[in-house]
């Protein structure tokens, strides 16, 4: 997707800070973060939205969560605790159509969300 900022920042096109990376999967800060730790988990490849996920994705999306939980402890929230907040559609506020995975953490976060 030529005009997708996430893969624009998966291929290196366009300049994130970089917090994770291997084959697959690439994780950066939030450039406008809501939290103190705010990092989006994102594949690196173009899926739109968690209602595109196919089983062959299966291992991929396992991966996000196990890449969720090392980066909680490399950034100390693993024991204050953290959130992870997908946003999907309009309603669900995706305003990125690359399915990302946000990771919140080092403040008090309220629920329900607004
Ligand atoms: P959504 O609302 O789709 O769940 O979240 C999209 C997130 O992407 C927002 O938190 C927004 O701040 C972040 N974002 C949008 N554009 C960029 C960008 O160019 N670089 C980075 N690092 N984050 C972005
Ligand atoms: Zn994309």
């Amino acid at each position: 997707m030529s005009d997708c900022i996430f893969c624009k920042i998966a291929n290196k096109e366009m300049d994130s800070e970089i917090v994770y990376e291997d084959e697959n999967i690439i994780a950066f800060k939030d450039v406008n973060p809501q939290a103190p730790v705010h990092l989006l988990i994102i594949p690196k490849k173009h899926i739109e939205s968690v209602m595109d996920f196919e089983d062959k994705d299966s291992e991929l999306i396992s991966k996000i969560f196990f890449v969720a939980q090392k980066l909680a402890q490399e950034f100390d929230v693993h024991e204050s605790g953290f959130r992870i907040v997908n946003n999907c559609g309009k309603e669900g506020g995706q305003t990125v159509n690359h399915v990302h995975f946000h990771l919140l953490g080092k403040r008090s976060l309220t629920w329900p969300p607004g």
